[in-house]
């Protein structure tokens, strides 16, 4: 029987509803976006996160840097965000130009600020279990499975790329969810013997249909993070054909893109509510 698709749009938009609500309890939450050059698909990025932060009645600042801003400015930038009292969240859009040290950067963003938390400290506490801010896509991913009723305890899940920003995160809350977890990436010998395995399969490597369908396990529930841009369209990591096997597929796109940025604004509204002391950890 054909995979049950995860409509990614409809839970983001959920969401982007429960933000909304959230911000409206709050009075105000700020967000501050800073993009540094011209990078085509960065802009988009950042106008459709500006976009859905104002329509959530967030009050969203949009800063964007010429290509040419030196580390000094853009550091001395992230500590007046960190110092402003009306931002609640600071989001630094990746990749920086090469002149720029991405790491140094990232660690500048006071850690109680970092809505897409890549910042050292926020992946520490995730690593040890503790509550932080989580990046968007596997937090997405993880309401995405809690949404289905997907169990996570027991199951076997193999979370293929090793990214800080997907695949290690990803693999930790899935721990913290109790499931089994296999990481595979690049020097993985016989992908597919792990693969063929998971309950769980996600894949966040950023190569078109590298998870062949004869790769899935029959049942299995597989979200697909990749975004692959060809001639013909975009298109993830995992061949559709395997929608004959699986039992829940997210689809590309309309899967997992719409729920990271839903999840970032989630973030925002976290990290206020955790600044005014409203909660003692982060959920
Ligand atoms: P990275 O390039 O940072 O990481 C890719 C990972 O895939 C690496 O760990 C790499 O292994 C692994 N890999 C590469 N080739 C293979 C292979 N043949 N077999 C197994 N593993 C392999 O990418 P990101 O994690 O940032 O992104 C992954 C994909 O997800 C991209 O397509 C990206 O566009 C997409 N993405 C989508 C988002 C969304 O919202 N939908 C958000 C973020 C990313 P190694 O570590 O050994 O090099």
């Amino acid at each position: 029987m054909p995979a049950h698709l995860i409509d990614g749009r409809a839970l983001a938009a959920k969401v982007r509803d429960e933000v909304a609500a959230e911000v409206e309890g709050l009075g105000h939450v700020g967000l501050a976006t800073v993009l540094v050059g011209d990078d085509p698909a960065s802009h988009v990025y950042i106008n459709l996160k500006q976009k859905h932060a104002r329509e959530a009645g967030i009050d969203a600042r949009d800063l964007k840097l010429p290509a040419e801003t030196t580390e000094a400015e853009l550091l001395a930038t992230i500590d007046e965000l960190n110092a402003d009292d009306a931002v609640d969240g600071v989001l630094v859009q990746l990749p920086l130009p090469d002149h720029l040290d991405e790491a140094r950067v990232i660690e500048a963003i006071d850690p109680r600020k970092d809505i897409d938390g890549i910042h050292p400290y926020s992946a520490g506490c995730l690593y040890l279990g503790r509550p932080t801010l989580v990046p968007g896509t596997p937090l997405g991913i993880m309401r995405m499975l809690a949404e289905y009723e997907i169990e996570t305890s027991g199951a076997r899940a193999v979370v293929v790329g090793r990214s800080a920003i997907v695949g290690k995160p990803m693999a930790h809350l899935l721990l913290q969810a109790n499931a089994t977890v296999t990481i595979c990436h690049s020097r993985t010998e016989d992908l597919e013997r792990h693969t063929l395995d998971a309950d769980i399969l996600v894949a966040a490597v950023g190569r078109l249909h590298l998870i062949g369908a004869d790769m899935v396990k029959a049942g299995a529930t597989v979200i697909d993070v990749g975004m692959n841009r060809t001639e013909d369209g975009l298109f993830g990591d995992v061949d559709p054909d395997a929608m004959e096997l699986a039992a829940y597929m997210t689809p590309v796109p309309g899967g997992v893109g719409p729920m990271t940025i839903a999840m970032v604004l989630k973030n925002t509204a976290t990290a206020a509510r955790v600044r005014r002391g409203l909660v003692s950890g982060i959920s």
